[in-house]
């Protein structure tokens, strides 16, 4: 598959400590997208499944984490590939997943006829729909009110961060050891204008 970053240890992808692994290409063009480096499908680097399930056992046994959040980029853009790493994660591990996808579900279900018993079944959580600015509500793991939240085993269904009452967001900042600044979560309306004005500040 071929993934544009991942991040062996995070706390705003979801509940608990997680791996986040972000999956290159996306056709929707999404107006300020908060991953446009994602869009592009060719910027990634291809990892056999192989590589990711050590990935994902090394996560597990040095980090302890409970779950993956699979995000893009367009995850199902890699159908075959998304498939079979979480077939496997069920499969062999205990974490529990979610996925964001910027189609909406009614039209995977439509262009994927196998789709429940192939992906769907494997996830506790997805998140789909298109990120649209302008109805960035601040709500939890939503980018916008637009995008439906599904809870396909039930899991966090009645954990109260996800009820849109709860308007509660993190996101982490992390310098790369080559100076490369990397943001993980999900920023509120013009953040990235706000941050850059900051930094032109602070560096007079
Ligand atoms: S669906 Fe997601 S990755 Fe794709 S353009 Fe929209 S915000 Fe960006």
């Amino acid at each position: 598959m071929v993934i544009i970053q991942h991040q062996k240890i995070t706390e705003v992808l979801g509940p608990g400590t997680r791996l986040a692994i972000w999956l290159a290409g996306c056709d929707k063009g999404c107006k300020n997208c908060i991953n446009q480096e994602g869009q592009n499908e060719k910027a990634g680097s291809y990892y056999p499944l192989s590589e990711v399930f050590a990935l994902i056992r090394k996560s597990i046994a040095k980090h302890e984490i409970g779950g993956i959040t699979i995000s893009g980029g367009e995850p199902f853009l890699q159908y075959d590939e998304l498939k079979g790493l979480l077939s496997w994660i069920k499969s062999n591990t205990k974490l529990d997943t979610i996925v964001f996808t910027g189609y909406k579900l009614s039209d995977l279900l439509k262009k994927h006829g196998n789709i429940k018993n192939d992906v769907l079944n494997y996830i506790d959580v997805l998140i789909d729909g298109e990120y649209k600015e302008e109805l960035n509500c601040g709500d939890y793991l939503r980018g916008s009110s637009n995008q439906n939240l599904y809870f396909f085993t039930g899991k966090y269904i009645h954990d109260e961060r996800f009820n849109s009452l709860h308007k509660e967001r993190e996101f982490e900042f992390e310098i790369k050891d080559g100076g490369e600044t990397f943001f993980i979560g999900i920023p509120p309306i013009g953040f990235y204008d706000k941050f850059i004005e900051q930094l032109s500040t602070i560096a007079g």
